[in-house]
């Protein structure tokens, strides 16, 4: 049998780290990323060193069973597990881990190239399509694909979205190091996107004025330096989570929040429940909490690291960085500068700035029907797979397998990762991600007896290792 992973990043990565260290041989695996980027991703593969992990050290592990094993590859102190180190860290250590998987197993091969095209065979399995115009058989296929490629802010002119003053992808190399120290600049998306923008320019000791501007205005807030004891989740937020009525959970947590010393641990509780939770919601429960409540969750959810907040606090304290809640009306080239209209929260009047750069820190975008990503365009234009109708990518089982455009679950297709969030919410994250991985690990080595053996050829000739 073989096993077809698309995607090198996190999620890519630690399944096929999984599965090689348990298969035995008669399976291949196949692990397909971009060139350069294996065991990074976006995350960690653009990551510059002001850019800091949000979760402590001590968590991080990749196997869901060993979460200290990040921290213990780092020799870190007892002490130091609680710090929130450097993103690049976390991708040499993905990397290490998939190397010496690849050095100690023989049946896992990679492939530095994109996946353009996923065919499903008459039989039963697939047939991969890559780049090169290379293509092979596979009885089964993981898309671990990550977010998809910046799609243009609404309200973006079409000259603007080609101009130099306009940056779609921040973490991209090159991109916020063309700004100019004095650039007054605004930025679209007030999260943790946004937060990695600005300690890029406090390191660069940027001087100009930056506005940013989000929906409701909300940053996110911040870890403590110490990390607190975890809790158990009291009654009634239990009670709440089990009506499956949003507004009282919101209310229970409300109520526990102004008794407990710190609210944090209360929301890292939250996280065992939220799966169950935003599956058993309703379509219009969950666009309702899209509207009203997911800006205030995500900032309660994902937390600054402490330094990182340091910074921040002083950027808003010395009147260089304003936050503002309101929605980009327009936006476009005027001569050297970038006119913007926006309108306040609350407001009836729309108001207008002009601005020496547009930076997009909207997040994760996960809109299959809008996608330019040439595999996701090309898996939704043949039906193999269906738009989640929040926009929350693509529609999955509880047991990450994709279901098509006719409803029914495509045998030995999976996906995880940001793409999966519409049946699984908070599949962003590591802990959710690798619970998710090794679970299809689990699954993947018991497979369906009805599947059938589509790959009996040797894998592609051209092997690449990875780094
Ligand atoms: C900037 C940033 C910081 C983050 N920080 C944290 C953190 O501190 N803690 C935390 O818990 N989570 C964090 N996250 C969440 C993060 O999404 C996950 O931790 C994880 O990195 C996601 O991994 P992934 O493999 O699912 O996706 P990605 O990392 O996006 O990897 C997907 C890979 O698939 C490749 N790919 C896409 N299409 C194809 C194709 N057709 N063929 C071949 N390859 C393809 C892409 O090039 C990419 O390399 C962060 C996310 C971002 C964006």
């Amino acid at each position: 049998m073989r096993i077809t992973i698309v995607g090198a990043g996190f999620t890519g990565t630690t399944l096929a780290t999984a599965l090689a260290t348990s298969y035995d041989t008669d399976v291949d695996l196949c692990l397909v990323g971009a060139p350069g980027n294996f065991g990074c991703g976006v995350a960690y593969g653009d990551a510059r060193s002001e850019h800091l992990l949000n979760t402590r050290a001590g968590q991080l592990g990749a196997d869901a069973a060993r979460p200290a094993e990040f921290a213990q590859w780092l020799h870190l102190s007892p002490r130091a597990c609680d710090e929130f180190l450097p993103r690049m860290a976390y991708g040499e250590y993905l990397l290490d881990r998939l190397q010496e998987a690849e050095a100690t197993s023989t049946n896992l091969t990679t492939l530095e190239h994109e996946v353009v095209e996923i065919d499903r065979l008459p039989g039963g399995g697939f047939r991969v399509h890559l780049d090169d115009g290379a293509s092979f058989p596979s009885d089964v296929v993981v898309l671990a694909v990550g977010a998809l490629p910046p799609q243009r802010l609404a309200g973006v002119g079409p000259r603007l979205a080609r101009h130099a003053r306009y940056i779609a992808s921040p973490w991209q190399e090159g991109e916020l190091q063309r700004i100019d120290p004095d650039a007054r600049l605004l930025i679209v998306g007030t999260g943790l996107t946004m937060v990695d923008v600005l300690a890029t320019l406090h390191r660069r000791e940027h001087r100009g004025e930056i506005v940013a501007l989000s929906r409701h205005g909300l940053l996110p807030l911040r870890h403590t330096v110490e990390a607190a004891d975890p809790i158990e989740l009291p009654p009634s937020v239990l009670h709440a989570l089990r009506s499956q009525e949003l507004r009282a959970l919101v209310s229970a947590l409300r109520s526990v929040a102004q008794i407990v010393d710190d609210w944090r641990p209360l929301v890292d509780a939250m996280r065992r429940h939220t799966q169950t939770f935003w599956r058993g919601l309703s379509p219009v429960q969950r666009a309702r909490f899209l509207r009203h409540l997911r800006s205030h969750w995500e900032v309660h959810r994902h937390r600054m690291a402490p330094r990182v907040a340091a910074e921040v606090d002083a950027m808003r304290a010395s009147g260089q960085l304003r936050v503002i809640a309101g929605r980009l009306l327009r936006a476009g080239v005027a001569g050297d500068r970038v006119s913007a209209l926006y309108r306040l929260r609350g407001s009836d009047t729309a108001d207008a700035g002009l601005f020496d750069g547009l930076v997009r820190a909207t997040g994760l975008d996960t809109d299959i029907t809008r996608t330019t990503h040439p595999l996701v365009q090309h898996l939704y234009a043949t039906g193999t797979i269906a738009a989640d109708p929040l926009g929350l990518g693509l529609r999955v089982t509880a047991a990450s397998e994709v279901i098509d455009a006719r409803d029914r679950p495509v045998d030995g297709l999976y996906c995880i990762g940001a793409l999966a969030r519409g049946e699984s919410w908070e599949m962003t994250a590591i802990a959710e991600l690798r619970a998710a991985v090794y679970a299809l690990a689990k699954r993947l080595r018991t497979p369906a007896p009805a599947r059938t053996l589509a790959a009996k050829a040797a894998p592609p000739a051209r092997t690449a290792r990875p780094g």
